[in-house]
């Protein structure tokens, strides 16, 4: 299916009955307009007399920043869909590379349409690998075409992996845990071959010259460390400071990724990143679950961005983050949906709502402030994907990234003046309440639809390629079944672990609680 070229046109003018400029950070303007040029908020000026400032319908219309992503994988086929359920990290992670096959483009049509309805103007899509590298080169074309007909702004993630394919170990000792037949067919199925860094470091390179536009921005994507060697890890480290190309790269999501790398890197993971040149404000590390104190410091000196992805550590098991030490202590922290949202469905205002009460510590303890959640969604996470710091507010000079929220439906029984508006939208604010979107001054949204993208049809075509499949997805599920229960007996076991380590005073994997730090 191919649609139409759209987002709409450049819009000259945004009215809404209010306008919140920074939510949390100041009240609303009444009876103002916002102006657009060029793709950017030219000024903000009393709306005319002529004009709607309730907007088309007569709704009682307020204008927010766009959200953003700061880590997804830009699937719109969901993982229940295929019969993935979710589980530890550790287990989900074969499922989720024996799924279907699905046309690229539309499915990433599909969630960028999704995003859209959200209010997300900018999002984090990193690839999922496929089986070579001429599917990722296709793949990434699909999704950079996809960005511009639906016309958000992506951070394109090329990923690179080349180490600990079937377990964070060699392949051998998951292998050892298998019977003979189903070593062969785990091998065979999920033991890629892996590609010569410098080959993977011109790959991204490539990309970029080729995708590289106004709506996208390809970066480099080491998986993480588990997955990545430290020659790759180097390799890109040097790229990204030579190009300024963005990096982005899982860390630290699970207990078992900090038992491999407290025990694989004695003197500390960060501080090697750090000698490696890979802490930079060009970075983004996606979880930061089982960050140390002293680790948040450090990745707070360096400006890293952390993406919290909340609903997503919650579905894995992989607990929950230290988010407000984090923000504590200075560390540019977005918020991420990964595509695992509590309900499923990429809601990114609910995504807020949750991880602003999760991590908002028990009784007095100081919260999160409102003005760090909403900069988390609408300034940090647009970065990740952007790498400009020029979203998150609405005023001259910022980008023209504005959503407009159905705020008449929030606030029915709500008596007026006794309540930011900011409050009412962490409190309540969901997908159903945005109403447009626009990005780059180009209206993608109106009244709730995509333009030029009919979601339901799409919708409808993947669960078709899905279902043409259900026989071969059914075979494969006792052998993934199989493989994931060598896996939870080779963690258990801690098999990841170097004989002789013992976790350190500050590692906190030997929490009683083992969840909650
Ligand atoms: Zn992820």
């Amino acid at each position: 299916m191919e649609f139409r070229k759209l987002p709409g046109p450049q819009v000259e003018r945004i009215s809404a009955a209010r306008i919140l400029c920074s939510p949390g950070r100041e009240s609303s303007l009444r009876g103002q307009t916002i102006g657009v040029s060029s793709g950017l908020i030219t000024n903000i000026f009393p709306t005319g007399s002529g004009e709607m400032p309730t907007g088309p319908s007569g709704r009682d219309l307020l204008a927010i920043p766009a959200l953003g992503n700061g880590h997804d994988h830009g699937r719109g086929a969901k993982f229940l869909s295929f019969g993935l359920k979710d589980d530890a990290l550790e287990a989900w992670v074969p499922g989720f590379y024996a799924r279907p096959d699905v046309d690229p483009y539309n499915n990433a049509l599909l969630i960028m349409a999704r995003f859209a309805q959200a209010g997300i103007g900018s999002a984090v899509h990193f690839h999922t690998m496929p089986r070579t590298l001429e599917d990722l080169e296709r793949e990434l074309a699909a999704v950079a075409r996809a960005a511009e007909t639906v016309g958000i702004r992506i951070g394109l993630v090329v990923p690179m992996r080349d180490r600990n394919r079937l377990c964070y170990g060699d392949d051998d000792s998951i292998l050892g845990l298998l019977s003979p037949d189903d070593r062969e067919a785990v091998a065979g199925r999920w033991a890629y071959s892996r590609i010569p860094v410098k080959e993977q470091v011109a790959f991204v390179r490539d990309m970029g010259a080729r995708h590289d536009s106004e709506l996208v921005q390809v970066q480099f994507g080491p998986l993480g460390v588990q997955w990545a060697s430290d020659e790759l890890l180097a390799a890109v480290a040097a790229a990204s400071q030579e190009t300024g190309r963005g990096v982005h790269m899982h860390l630290l999501e699970s207990k078992y990724q900090r038992e491999w790398m407290d025990s694989a890197y004695p003197d500390g993971i960060l501080a090697s990143l750090d000698r490696m040149g890979l802490l930079s404000s060009r970075l983004t590390v996606a979880h930061g679950v089982w960050l140390t104190p002293s680790e948040m410091d450090l990745l707070a000196e360096r400006d890293v961005v952390v993406s919290l992805n909340t609903s997503s550590n919650l579905r894995l098991g992989s607990g929950i983050a230290p988010a407000r030490e984090m923000i504590r202590r200075g560390v540019a922290v977005a918020i991420g949906l990964d595509g695992l949202a509590l309900d499923d469905d990429d809601d990114a205002l609910r995504e807020m709502r949750l991880a602003h009460i999760l991590h908002r510590g028990p009784g007095f303890a100081e919260p999160i402030p409102i003005e760090a959640m909403f900069a988390a969604s609408m300034r940090v996470a647009a970065r990740a994907a952007t790498g400009a710091r020029d979203h998150g507010a609405l005023a001259p000079g910022m980008k023209a990234d504005v959503a407009v929220l159905d705020y008449g439906a929030m606030s029915a029984d709500v008596v007026e003046g006794l309540l930011d508006e900011a409050v009412l939208i962490l409190a309540r604010g969901s997908t159903r309440h945005v109403r447009s979107l626009i990005v780059a001054g180009r209206q993608v949204l109106e009244d709730g639809r995509v333009l030029g993208v009919d979601i339901d049809m799409l919708q409808r075509e993947l669960v078709q390629q899905i279902a043409s499949q259900k026989a071969a997805l059914r075979l494969k599920q006792p052998l993934i079944g199989r493989y994931q229960d060598a896996l939870r007996r080779f963690y258990r076991s801690g098999l990841h672990m170097r004989e002789g380590f013992s976790p350190g005073p500050e590692c906190m994997c030997g929490d009683p609680a083992g969840f909650v730090h």
